[in-house]
């Protein structure tokens, strides 16, 4: 499984690095998600799943 976060879209709610805090980072300057690996262990990939369908802007784009 793989992840990203469109930054063009994300408005910085912060519920993604809530849902998988491991996974999603948020940047100081405008508080945007972002990912520092798109690979997702299996052992998180519920937690994507969890923030994927969670993000309210649909930022989050996950491929299997
Ligand atoms: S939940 Fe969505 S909009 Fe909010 S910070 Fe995460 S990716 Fe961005």
């Amino acid at each position: 499984m793989r992840v990203r976060v469109l930054d063009d879209v994300c408005q910085g709610h912060t519920l993604c690095a809530m849902a998988a805090p491991e996974i999603f980072k948020l940047r100081e300057e405008d508080g945007h998600s972002y990912v520092e690996s798109d690979e997702v262990p299996d052992d998180k990939r519920d937690a994507v799943r969890r923030a994927e369908i969670g993000c309210p802007e649909r930022a989050i784009v996950v491929e299997d």
